[in-house]
């Protein structure tokens, strides 16, 4: 029920007004967003990395609806990969991107080349782009701009939710020598008809998703903070022998820290998903409905106004 709740709120244009002009709720956003810049963005990706942690940033908005703001955000990811570079970061640093923020609603060629302008300055950089996943009706059309994109960068990443019906098959098709895919269980609200919707459904999918991707040749990126995918991660890497640098897991900013630092210590490759940026709103609701408990924080941010 507040799952559903904050799914809603996160498209609701009046309470994002509300909860942006709240100024005690900059106290929930830091939790999970590391900065407003590129240049903090930085300076938290360097912690992280002082910390064993690589990251994979993200420049916040969904919201493109013009040319203009889908080329803003390329640039802005193109002058963020020179920085990591000169600021030695790379190749531990990569970026992930959501095409809905390159134009793909208004013109999927356009985010296409805008994907291609930032996967260019990756490679430029040392390092990798991973497009990520967003809502089910965008499925198609971002793996097929995946696929074009890996012609010329191979290393571009897939990201495959294992809440939507259809992904055992994209993990056996993705799962091929050198394919970069992320596995997570799906941040979006979704029917019935394309996904799973009980925790257990969508925790067996996950299961079997991982089998498929650790068997197979492709490198799994194991995105979750499940303590028991976690668990079942780690005993799947040992039974398919894939050694360090074979696989990794993934996990957000602000996200179970103590486990993050007690996977690295234990020898796993470890990133970190290092979202920054004006517009958090969209994000910051999909933590929430990830955690209904913590409404309270949200209601107190708004009642401190
Ligand atoms: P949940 O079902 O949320 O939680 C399971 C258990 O994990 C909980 O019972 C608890 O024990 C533990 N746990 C979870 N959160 C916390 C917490 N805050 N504190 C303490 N314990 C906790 N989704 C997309 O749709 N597209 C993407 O491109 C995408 N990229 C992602 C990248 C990364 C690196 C990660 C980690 C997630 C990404 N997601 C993405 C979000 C993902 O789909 C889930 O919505 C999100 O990760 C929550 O699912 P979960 O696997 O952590 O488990």
């Amino acid at each position: 029920m507040l799952r559903s709740l904050f799914f809603a709120a996160a498209g609701s244009a009046r309470l994002e007004r509300l909860v942006e002009s709240a100024p005690a709720s900059l106290g929930i956003v830091r939790r999970f967003v590391a900065g407003d810049d590129g240049e903090e963005a930085l300076r938290a990706a360097r912690e992280l990395a002082d910390d064993g942690l690589a990251v994979s940033l993200v420049h916040l908005g969904e919201g493109t609806e013009t040319t203009a703001q889908a080329q803003a955000v390329r640039d802005e990811y193109v002058a963020l990969l020179g920085r990591l570079r000169h600021a030695g970061l790379t190749p531990a640093a990569e970026v992930s991107v959501k095409l809905s923020a390159l134009g793909q609603r208004i013109d999927e060629k356009m985010a296409y080349e805008n994907a291609r302008a930032i996967c260019a300055a990756a490679a430029e950089a040392g390092t990798t782009v991973t497009l990520d996943a967003e809502d089910h009706g965008t499925t198609d059309a971002t793996l097929e701009t995946l696929l074009e994109l890996r012609r010329d960068f191979p290393a571009t990443g897939a990201v495959l939710q294992a809440y939507l019906r259809r992904t055992e098959g994209d993990c056996r098709e993705l799962s091929t020598a050198g394919s970069r895919v992320r596995l997570c269980k799906g941040a979006y609200a979704e029917p019935e008809s394309v996904a799973y919707q009980s925790a257990l459904d969508v925790d067996k999918s996950y299961v079997r998703c991982l089998n498929i991707l650790m068997s197979g040749e492709g490198y799994p990126m194991v995105a979750t903070h499940d303590p028991r995918l976690i668990a079942i991660a780690e005993d799947r890497a040992r039974w398919f022998d894939r050694s360090t640098g074979e696989y990794e897991f993934q996990l957000l900013y602000g996200v179970r820290q103590e486990e993050q630092a007690r996977l690295a210590a234990g020898g796993h490759a470890v990133r970190v998903y290092l979202p920054y940026g004006t517009q958090w709103y969209g994000y910051l609701m999909r933590r929430l409905a990830e955690r209904p408990g913590k409404v309270t924080l949200l209601a107190q941010a708004l009642s401190s106004r």
